[in-house]
């Protein structure tokens, strides 16, 4: 990573969005998205050793260890894709792996990063991830908006199966909001004083999409005025 690239992080519930305006934002900004559950879910499918326990962890609902995602993600901002910068999406999960995050860019000298944090209620979260179904192919999220149009369902881009995720399993998905929950506060103390914004998570895509780049358009190209994402809280 050059010093001066850019990194972002989506911090959020699952099921906030992030991985729909990560995508969004990469292709806006030019700078690669990078989902830390998509990787595992890669290495849980190739079957290798390591891959058959992140299976084990992912359908479980609890974390990966801080060790293991640390070093995942310091070997993946080596790549080339991310020489100017990146969005970070599920990952710093802990106060640990954001310290982690923090002396890596430290030691390349680049700035610290922009926070942005999708809130959204509990209820949509629970709502959004039963309905929640993905290509088999190429990864593509897609929200079905009634449970009985689940079979036959095929994905626009490339007509694969869609499928759903066995962690957005109702139980499985009480567990993984627990465990949100349980490291959110810390996490938020962590960056609230920093480059922090909140995020109201609950629009349409596109104007959630519209409303970040305005804000990091602001912090990029001062001219451009700053908007509010998300009320105070009381
Ligand atoms: P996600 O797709 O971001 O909802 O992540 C799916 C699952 O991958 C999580 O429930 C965790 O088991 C694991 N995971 C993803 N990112 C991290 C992380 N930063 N730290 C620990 N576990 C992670």
């Amino acid at each position: 990573m050059f010093a001066g690239a850019k990194v972002i992080i989506l911090l959020g519930p699952p099921g906030s969005g992030k991985g729909t305006q990560a995508e969004r934002l990469s292709s806006a900004l030019g700078i690669c998205a990078i989902s830390t559950g998509e990787m595992l879910r890669r290495e849980a499918q190739s079957g290798s050793a390591l891959g058959k326990m992140v299976q084990d962890v992912l359908s479980s609902g609890q974390l990966v260890s801080d060790n293991l995602i640390n070093r995942v993600v310091a070997h993946r901002l080596q790549q080339a894709d991310c020489a100017t910068g990146c969005i970070l999406d599920g990952y710093p999960r802990t106060v640990a792996q954001a310290q982690f995050l923090d002396a890596l860019l430290e030691k390349w000298n680049v700035p610290a990063p922009v926070v942005l944090n999708f809130e959204i209620p509990c209820e949509e979260v629970v709502s959004r991830l039963s309905r929640r179904r993905q290509c088999t192919e190429c990864g593509r999220v897609y929200t079905v908006s009634t449970l009985s149009t689940e079979t036959g369902i095929l994905c626009d881009r490339d007509g694969s199966m869609l499928v759903q995720r066995a962690d957005d399993h109702p139980s499985t998905i009480r567990e993984r909001l627990r465990i949100y929950e349980k490291n959110a506060g810390q996490l938020i103390n962590y960056y609230r004083s920093r480059d922090y914004h909140r995020v109201c998570a609950t629009g349409a895509p596109s104007e959630i999409a519209d409303g970040l780049m305005a804000l990091l358009g602001s912090q990029w190209l001062p001219s451009l005025s700053p908007v509010v994402l998300a009320e105070p809280r009381a």
